[in-house]
């Protein structure tokens, strides 16, 4: 068992206490379960990425969130998408995104899938297998594709380990047989795994690149593009280090690997340009003991698991949870979703301090949930609704 978390909330860690007046007086008459997004906080977000990053391509990788609003203004800035379906192709195409401003990152899809996305402009491919690059040569010919390479995502909350990529030995063979395809050869990709505590991962996902471009430009095939991916931090219960830091960091690891010759360079972020942008409303439904001698109570609220929690799985995501009760005395408590599955268990092994005195239907503001919520949040299950989500607004 891990030591509980003594986590003492602190406004100034994620907003002034003026704009969290501005969410509660916002979400005061509504039915919680819910998210509220500040827009504007994913724009500031944005623009800082552009000034620390100011020669990447940002493709702001849709899934995090799929707030037509939220794709809307990132649309109006001038970002680009990554998208993993051909669903996400629709809503981005009905939004008004042009193909061209869109990378098709899945590296798993059908093959009508990408004679769909090419028929409506899709040019850029995502790809870490031989069979997903000979589809990708029979239904999207020509088109420019990304090689992914794996990563072991250690140091990251939300790892993405094992699923996608490819050994750079393998991606080698790859990037040769796109060419004999007829497929554009266009550059490496790599994702450090979301949440990213150690920048170091850039480091050597970096340098794997060099060499590869290096190799393959030995066989007559000159890569021109490198995916930095996401893995960028939103603001959780642990601390990490500056988006500053990360991006002077991944600049100089840049600067070292390629010197002058530095290639196209795309980031794809999700959890760092929305995660703290959002604020899920709650409500305790139950306070329970399991026995009168059990240190611990249960704190049981109206969103759990299943309805857009899912990334507290293995405890994994350490959100920052305000109760809105003044209260002298606190206690430690385990917290836990409304559903009847048991896996519906949010915090166990970490203990949240909570108002001694907290009870039924005191509010919960379940801070940075503006990334993977309401996109993780199941349709029906028990009956409940999926997570709702509104834009803050005056
Ligand atoms: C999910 C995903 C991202 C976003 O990652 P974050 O860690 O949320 O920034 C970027 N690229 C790809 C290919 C992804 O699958």
């Amino acid at each position: 068992m891990e030591d509980a978390i003594k986590y003492a909330f602190d406004f100034e860690r994620h907003m002034t206490p003026e704009k969290f007046e501005r969410f509660k007086a916002f979400a005061a008459d509504k039915e919680t379960p819910f998210v509220v997004i500040d827009l504007e906080r994913i724009a500031e977000k944005y623009d800082e990425l552009h000034r620390l990053l100011p020669y990447a391509k940002v493709y702001y990788a849709v899934k995090a969130n799929p707030h037509d609003e939220i794709l809307k203004m990132l649309i109006d800035r001038g970002c680009r998408f990554d998208i993993a379906s051909v669903f996400e192709l629709d809503q981005m195409l009905r939004l008004g995104a042009k193909p061209d401003d869109m990378s098709y990152g899945n590296t798993i899809k059908k093959a009508r899938h990408i004679a769909y996305a090419y028929d409506r402009g899709i040019r850029l491919f995502a790809t870490d297998s031989e069979e997903d690059v000979c589809k990708i040569a029979e239904n999207a010919p020509g088109a420019s594709v990304f090689f992914r390479i794996l990563t072991d995502g250690s140091g990251a909350d939300w790892p993405l380990s094992r699923k996608f990529g490819a050994h750079p030995d393998t991606i080698y063979r790859l990037v040769l047989q796109a060419a004999e395809l007829g497929l554009d050869p266009y550059g490496i990709s790599f994702h450090v795994g979301s949440q990213q505590r150690d920048i170091g991962q850039w480091d050597h996902a970096i340098a794997t690149c060099r060499y590869l471009f290096d190799s393959l430009a030995e066989e007559g095939v000159h890569l021109r593009m490198l995916n930095l991916g996401g893995g960028f931090p939103a603001n959780y219960v642990s601390p990490t280090q500056d988006i500053e830091l990360y991006c002077q960091e991944i600049t100089r690891f840049l600067e070292d690997d390629f010197g002058d010759h530095a290639p196209e360079i795309l980031i794809e972020p999700g959890r760092s340009l929305v995660g703290d942008s959002g604020v899920l409303v709650s409500e305790v439904v139950l306070v329970s003991k399991k026995s009168e001698f059990n240190q611990y109570s249960w704190v049981y609220l109206d969103v759990g698991k299943f309805s857009g929690l899912i990334e507290t799985i293995d405890e994994s995501i350490k959100y920052p949870i305000f109760v809105d009760r003044e209260s002298d005395a606190v206690k430690q408590v385990i917290l836990a979703g409304p559903t009847c599955d048991s896996m519906d268990i949010l915090y166990e092994d970490t203990k949240y301090e909570m108002p001694a005195d907290i009870t039924e239907g005191d509010r919960v503001y379940i801070f940075t949930t503006g990334a993977y919520t309401t996109s993780y949040s199941s349709v029906n299950f028990n009956g409940f609704p999926p997570l709702k989500a509104y834009i803050l607004r005056e």
